[in-house]
C-alpha cells in the first residue's frame, strides 16, 4: 500500500483498522514535502515536530479505541488562519514573524477532531489574488505543470493536496479563492455558506464576503473536513446558529429528480472552448444520472465584478488599517509616529496597496453613497437573482473559471485580466449561496477543468451530494499529477 496515495477517507479507515499508523502517514507526507516542495513551494511553514507529536498521540488514542472524526489524519492550513505558537503571515511582509497566541476556531476544531497539522500553506497577500503570485514570500507552482499557477489565493493548500503533500487542507474563499484553485489543481473545493464556519482567528480581508472552505481529492474527503469545522461559534457574531447536518451521510449518490439550472450568463464569449465543452458534458452526465436540466437566467451577473471590486477593497481598506507596526508584526521606526506608520505600511505589496487606495477612495466622504452604497444596492439585485433561480432549481451548474491554469507571469501585471479570473466565482460570494468546484475533464495540455455546482444558503448537503454523484460516475478525480514537468 502506498500510503500517500490514499484518500483521506481511505486513510481514516486504514487507521481505524490498524492497517497503518498516523506516524507512518505523517512521515510519508513529510518525506514527500522534503522531496517535492522545493519545486512546488506550497508550504510557507512546516510544523513537522508538532505534527509528529500529534501523530504519536493519535496512534496511542487509536490503540485505545478512540474514534474522533479525523484522528491521525495529516492536513494543511492556509497561512491566513491563526495557529497558536506557529507563525501566521497572511502571505505578507507586514506580518512577518507574527506568532498568534491562540488557535483560530477552525484549528481548535481540527485539533479536537484529532487531525495532525503539517504546516501552513502559501497564499496571495491577505488572500488578494487568483494565482499566489501576490504572496510576499514565494510563488506556488501547479503540480500538473510547474510553469503554471495553482490558482489563488489558497493556491498553497490546493497544490499541497493535489501533489499528495497533505490529505486535505483548509483555505478561504472571499471571491473564489477555494473554488478557482480547486479547479486549476483538479480537486474538490467547497465554499460553504457565509456564516457556516466561524472566522474567529481568520485574518480578515473583506468581512461581508470571507468564509473558510475545504479542499480534498474527493468530494467525500472535502466533506469530512468540512464536517469537522462547520458550526456555530459565539466568538464570531456572523457565525450562524443553526444545526449542522450530517454531511457525510448526505452523500448517497442519488440525484434522481434534482433540478439543475444552467445560467445562460455563464456561457459567454471569452470562455475557453475546452472548458465549455467539458462543463456541458458534465451537465449532460448529471442529466443521465437522473437530474432535470433547466435553462435559467441570472441577469445581473455582469455587474458582479465591478460590485465585488468596490465592496472587497472598501472592506479591506478598513480591515487593513490595523497594521500600523504597533500591534502586530515588524515595526520600522521613522522620525516620528506618522513616519513610522508610513514606513511600516510600505511593507504591503502592490496589490494590497492598490486595494487599500481603491477602497479608501470608495469609502471617502462624498463618494461613499456613489460607490460603496451603490455597490451594496446592486449586490442586493445579484442576491435576488439567485433567490429567484432557487425557486426553480436545486443546484446551479456552471464553469468555475473561464480558463485552465495560466502561466506564471502571464497576467500578473494586468490587474483587470487577473480580476476577470473570478467572473464565475464572485457572484456566489455576493449572494448567500454556497458552491463547490470538482474536476470535470482535462484540456489538451492535461490541465484540470472545474465544474462549479452552486446551492442556496445552507444547502451544502445538496451540492455535495450532486458533486459526489457526478464523481462516482466519472474518473477525473482519480488522475494524479505525474511529475509536474512543464508540458508546453
Ligand atoms: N481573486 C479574488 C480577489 O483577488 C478573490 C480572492 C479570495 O477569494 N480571497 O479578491
Amino acid at each position: 500500500m502506498d500510503i500517500s496515495k490514499l484518500t483521506l477517507v481511505e486513510l481514516r479507515t486504514a487507521l481505524r483498522q490498524g492497517e497503518t499508523s498516523s506516524v507512518a502517514a505523517t512521515e510519508a507526507m513529510l518525506d514527500r514535502i522534503v522531496a517535492q516542495d522545493n519545486g512546488l513551494q506550497s508550504y510557507l511553514t512546516l510544523t513537522d515536530e508538532m505534527a509528529l507529536e500529534q501523530a504519536q498521540a493519535a496512534d496511542e488514542r487509536l490503540a485505545n479505541g478512540e474514534r474522533t472524526p479525523l484522528l491521525g489524519v495529516p492536513v494543511a492550513v492556509k497561512d491566513i488562519i491563526c495557529t497558536n505558537g506557529v507563525p501566521t503571515t497572511a502571505g505578507s511582509k507586514i506580518l512577518e514573524g507574527f506568532v498568534p497566541p491562540y488557535d483560530a476556531f477552525v484549528v481548535q476544531r481540527l485539533k479536537a477532531a484529532g487531525a495532525v497539522i503539517l504546516g501552513k500553506t502559501n497564499t496571495d497577500e491577505f488572500a488578494m489574488g487568483s494565482s499566489t503570485e501576490n504572496s510576499a514570500y514565494v510563488t506556488t507552482r501547479n503540480p500538473w505543470d510547474h510553469e503554471r499557477v495553482p490558482g489563488g489565493s489558497s493556491g498553497g493548500s490546493a497544490a499541497a493536496v493535489a501533489a499528495g503533500l497533505a490529505y486535505a487542507a483548509l483555505g478561504t474563499d472571499t471571491g473564489g479563492s477555494v473554488r478557482q484553485p480547486a479547479s486549476f489543481c483538479g480537486l474538490a473545493g467547497l465554499r460553504p455558506t457565509y456564516g457556516r464556519i466561524s472566522r474567529w482567528g481568520v485574518i480578515a480581508f473583506a468581512s461581508t464576503l470571507d468564509q473558510v472552505g475545504t479542499f480534498g481529492r474527493t468530494v467525500a474527503d472535502t466533506t469530512a473536513l468540512f464536517q469537522v469545522v462547520a458550526g456555530h461559534d459565539a466568538n464570531d457574531s456572523t457565525s450562524l446558529n443553526v444545526p449542522v447536518p450530517d454531511f457525510e451521510a448526505a452523500l448517497t449518490g442519488d440525484i434522481k429528480g434534482l433540478r439543475v439550472g444552467v445560467p445562460q450568463e455563464y456561457f459567454i464569449e471569452g470562455i475557453d472552448a475546452e472548458v465549455e465543452t467539458a462543463v456541458r458534458s458534465a451537465i449532460a452526465k448529471l442529466e443521465e444520472l437522473g437530474a432535470e436540466i433547466v435553462e435559467i437566467s441570472l441577469p445581473h451577473t455582469g455587474y458582479a465584478l465591478p460590485v465585488y471590486y468596490l465592496i472587497a477593497p472598501a472592506e479591506a481598506s478598513a480591515n487593513l488599517a490595523r497594521y500600523d507596526g504597533i500591534r502586530f508584526g515588524p515595526r520600522i521606526t521613522g522620525s516620528d509616529m506618522i513616519d513610522s506608520v508610513k514606513k511600516t505600511r510600505a511593507l504591503f505589496g502592490s496589490e494590497v496597496k492598490r486595494r487599500i487606495m481603491l477602497g479608501t477612495y470608495a469609502l471617502s466622504a462624498g463618494y461613499y453613497d456613489e460607490y460603496y452604497g451603490r455597490a451594496l444596492k446592486v449586490r442586493t439585485l445579484i442576491k435576488q437573482d439567485f433567490l429567484k433561480a432557487f425557486e426553480q432549481v436545486d443546484v446551479i451548474a456552471a464553469p468555475t473559471s473561464p480558463t485552465t491554469a495560466f502561466k506564471i507571469g502571464e497576467i500578473v501585471d494586468d490587474p483587470l485580466s487577473m480580476y476577470l479570473q473570478d467572473i464565475f466565482t464572485l457572484p456566489l460570494n455576493l449572494s448567500a449561496s454556497c458552491g463547490i468546484s470538482i474536476p470535470c475533464g482535462f484540456d489538451g495540455r492535461s490541465l484540470p477543468i472545474g465544474l462549479q455546482l452552486i446551492g442556496n444558503a445552507l444547502q451544502e448537503a445538496t451540492i455535495l451530494n450532486a458533486a459526489h454523484a457526478y464523481e462516482q460516475a466519472t474518473e477525473w478525480h482519480k488522475r494524479l499529477p505525474q511529475k509536474g514537468k512543464p508540458i508546453s
